[in-house]
């Protein structure tokens, strides 16, 4: 079994993840059934068709998604965890006129008010072609449970957890949910402040990385029991393989970066000759990724400060996960959904809310203004490893990007692509056609690259 099979009429094949991923007709699809013969729902890129017909199929998630919860139950749960405060839910409507207020990535968040004044948030899954089943799915709000409770101990400001339940027959909310504290703030957007609003805003962020530091762990891997601060596999869909017997087998934990680099790649490269990803680019992902197993000993030599432990890191550091007040203090660094624990280098490389996008597209490796000053900061603050790991995290950055990259971006890619073999200076001197054709004769010997070929080539 795969993570999913394909819905069409009577297909068992894999569907295949992300690419064959359909909201709009809500269906996973196979290779086969995704091309336009057989599935007939507009592409993205015809905005026109596309948008539209998105947003009804977001419409009917999200009123289907409301129409489950109890919000009787729900408000009987939270007023009965705070002793008896009473507490009310404004009815639930979709409105996409507030979709940005209550939806965070792939949740809904519904408010919780209670007559003292307090209000809290039930965070709850979103569900559609793009969400994991539901073994997983719980996996990640497991996760997200433990990293909030640890986070609570470090004095990191996030929302602090007080109930959770799954999606059971039990559970008389009727949807899977997280209780949480309601935070003040609102989410940073780093392009619209000055010079030195950053600053103020990098020096909180220095703090946190300090903090986040005197916190090491044994392995590379996720919190996976509320509760404890135990570290088990990842909790993310990318880096989870399902055995032909249907249960989920979720990579991790590792005991050294090496491991957890291979393991996620080789996934990755089994996926792709299963067909289960990357269709239809499979031949240039397969070549991408193989040629990221072989940069793994260069990578590891870059990162002199590894120490053998690891430090937990949030997943999506756009920046929208911190929120800050109107003095631009950080009230709350939020959606812990996915996070991890990993190596120095990769724990206290820049958040890429600090990357200069255009430069980073542009395949350019020079350190930007703003890291240069996170780097200062910490340096300033005492901590000249963390510092140096900020100004050479550029590579890390690049592999990570690379690294199951969605390549429906293709232009971005390619700059991508081209920076890290120029930061690694391993096959710069190609461009993408000239690099393709040597890697094929370079893997030309590999069972699976003949395979993938063939296919292509089956298929014109
Ligand atoms: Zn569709
Ligand atoms: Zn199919």
């Amino acid at each position: 079994m795969p993570m999913w099979n394909c819905d069409f009429d009577n297909c068992q094949k894999p569907a295949v993840r992300t690419y064959g991923e359909c909201t709009l007709c809500d269906r996973h699809l196979c290779t086969q059934h995704l091309q336009a013969e057989f599935h007939k729902c507009p592409a993205w890129e015809d905005a026109e068709s596309y948008d539209p017909a998105a947003g009804e199929a977001e419409r009917r998630e999200l009123t289907q998604l409301l129409s489950k919860i109890n919000t009787p139950a729900l408000a009987s749960r939270a007023s009965h965890l705070r002793n008896g405060i009473p507490c009310s839910i404004p009815p639930l409507v979709y409105d996409r006129a507030i979709r940005s207020s209550v939806m965070g990535g792939m949740n809904y968040h519904v408010e919780i008010r209670f007559e003292d004044g307090v209000s809290w948030l039930a965070r709850i899954r979103r569900s559609n072609a793009t969400s994991p089943p539901p073994d997983l799915r719980d996996h990640i709000i497991r996760s997200e449970v433990a990293t909030l409770q640890f986070l609570e101990k470090t004095g990191v400001p996030a929302p602090r957890v007080f109930d959770f339940d799954f999606e059971r027959k039990e559970n008389p909310v009727g949807v899977g949910y997280i209780l949480m504290e309601k935070m003040p703030g609102k989410s940073l957007r780093w392009s619209l402040l000055s010079a030195d609003q950053r600053k103020k805003v990098m020096s909180q962020l220095a703090d946190i990385y300090i903090t986040l530091h005197s916190f090491p762990f044994q392995s590379a891997g996720s919190f996976d029991q509320p509760g404890t601060s135990h570290i088990g596999s990842f909790a993310r869909e990318s880096l989870t393989d399902y055995h032909p017997s249907g249960e989920m087998r979720p990579l991790g934990p590792y005991s050294s970066h090496e491991q957890y680099l291979i393991a996620t790649l080789r996934l990755t490269l089994s996926l792709i000759v299963r067909q289960e990803c990357y269709t239809p680019r499979a031949v240039d992902a397969y070549l991408i990724h193989r040629y990221l197993l072989d940069c793994i000993p260069a990578i590891l030599s870059q990162h002199t400060h590894d120490d053998g432990y690891f430090y937990l890191k949030h997943a999506d550091e756009k920046g929208d996960h911190i929120l800050i007040d109107s003095s631009l203090n950080i009230t709350s660094i939020i959606d812990w959904e996915w996070a991890h624990t990993a190596p120095k280098s990769s724990a206290f490389k820049s958040p890429i809310v600090l990357l200069s996008v255009s430069d980073f597209y542009a395949g350019i490796n020079t350190l930007g203004d703003d890291e240069a000053i996170f780097a200062q900061l910490l340096e300033e603050k005492g901590n000249p490893e963390l510092a140096e790991i900020v100004k050479r995290g550029r590579i890390l950055h690049r592999f990570e990007f690379c690294a199951g990259y969605d390549l429906a971006d293709w232009d971005g890619f390619l700059g991508l692509f081209q920076g890290l073999r120029n930061a690694l200076d391993s096959d710069a001197h190609l461009d993408w056609e000239g690099w393709r054709e040597m890697a094929i004769r370079r893997y030309a010997h590999e069972e699976e690259l003949r395979l993938l070929l063939e296919e292509d080539r089956g298929r014109g």
